[in-house]
């Protein structure tokens, strides 16, 4: 009744500033409102970070991002995971110097995991990660400030504007979130490319940028702050395919032709592999922050595994949002209910795939 009594009294209040205005001035007023808000949203790119282990997918995710309006890329930082830290910082430089963007701060950050060995996959990626490809020396200069002091200073110049998208291991995500836990309440959003709700891409269980540091993904995934992850199960069913590479290859351009020679090193190895086309993982986390109407998220609480057996670098989904409530009666447990779970991540559990991307191949051609 309370709530019901306030709500009359503030609308009792709005209406009588509304009846004071003449209709034309109300017009003109939410004219210039739709206006200023308009030119606002077009002249504000959502601020990001990419924390990537360059990597020939982290690759097309960091052109696609370098290359849409809708985002401003104020760092890359760079964590090992499919190639040694050393060989990742030289290539995130290379990278941002084929784009022309040395005004983007590259900054290296931790050289391994937090509690294993790395694990790296020149298997997938090539020997030096980018395909074997070769590209021109940088000619831009890495930050020298570790990679999540980096990150812990953008997101205290920049509050509640900067979106963080870890497309490698957490490594570096959790060190920041460590030694600054505010940093949880500033970002605007974190899009992590990692985990999988229905299976792993290392084993029955784990995807890999999880499995390569699993205490610094559940460090990330209770830090906090809500988690938009997009698994690797979406991302093997976003394949780039021969059509789509074949509109690639239609152009050229410093970029577009070297992610088309990425784009053919990634599909052959793929259908080498039993897969109909190359998983777009990383670029599909930097979609989701171009366009979130590109994905399906759904609110979970999600845990991550750290000691199983079989099951260590699993992200566990809990979709009933509960836990049944076991209680202790003489020698033996009884249900009493549930106990339910405040979620800490928005899931992706589909992607418009076609739609990804043409958006993709939209913003890579002819660069
Ligand atoms: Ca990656």
């Amino acid at each position: 009744m309370r709530g019901s009594a306030s709500l009359q009294h503030c609308s009792r209040k709005g209406f009588l500033q509304v009846k004071q205005f003449p209709f034309y001035s109300t017009v003109v007023l939410f004219a210039v409102l739709a206006l200023v808000t308009s030119a606002f949203a077009q002249s504000s790119p959502q601020r990001v970070i990419i924390d990537t282990d360059p990597g020939t997918d982290d690759a097309l995710a960091i052109l696609l991002a370098l290359n849409s309006p809708e985002i401003k890329v104020e760092a890359l930082t760079v964590v090992p995971g499919n190639v040694v830290a050393a060989q990742g910082l030289e290539n995130a430089l290379k990278l941002v110097s084929l784009a022309g963007r040395c005004d983007v701060a590259v900054a290296g950050g931790a050289q391994h995991p937090l509690n294993q060995k790395l694990i790296t996959a020149e298997y997938w990626h090539g020997q030096n990660g980018l395909a074997n490809i070769e590209l021109p020396a940088s000619k831009c200069k890495a930050d020298p400030q570790f990679g999540p002091d980096l990150i812990i200073e953008l997101v205290h110049k920049y509050p509640h504007e900067i979106t963080l998208i870890p497309v490698g291991p957490l490594t570096n995500i959790a060190l920041a979130v460590s030694k600054d836990p505010s940093i949880a309440g500033l970002v605007k959003d974190i899009v992590i490319m990692g985990g999988s709700i229905t299976g792993g891409n290392v084993n029955g269980a784990a995807e890999a940028n999880i499995y390569n540091d699993p205490e610094a993904a559940a460090i990330v995934f209770s830090a906090g702050w809500i988690v938009t992850m997009v698994g690797s199960d979406i991302g093997e069913r976003t394949l780039m395919t021969r059509k789509q590479l074949a509109q690639i290859q239609t152009t050229h351009g410093p970029e577009n032709d070297f992610v088309a020679k990425v784009g053919e090193f990634y599909l052959s190895r793929a259908e080498k592999n039993g897969y109909p086309g190359a998983a777009m993982y990383d670029p599909l986390a930097v979609g989701t922050v171009v366009d979130p109407t590109l994905v399906t998220l759904k609110e979970m609480h999600v845990d991550v595994e750290t000691k199983g057996e079989f099951t260590r670098g699993e992200t566990v989904a809990n979709r009933m949002g509960a836990n049944e409530k076991n209680v202790l009666h003489g020698d033996r447990y009884v249900i009493e209910g549930y106990d339910y779970l405040k979620p800490n991540a928005r899931v992706c559990v589909a992607s418009d795939a076609d739609r990804f991307l043409q958006l993709f191949i939209s913003r890579i051609k002819g660069k």
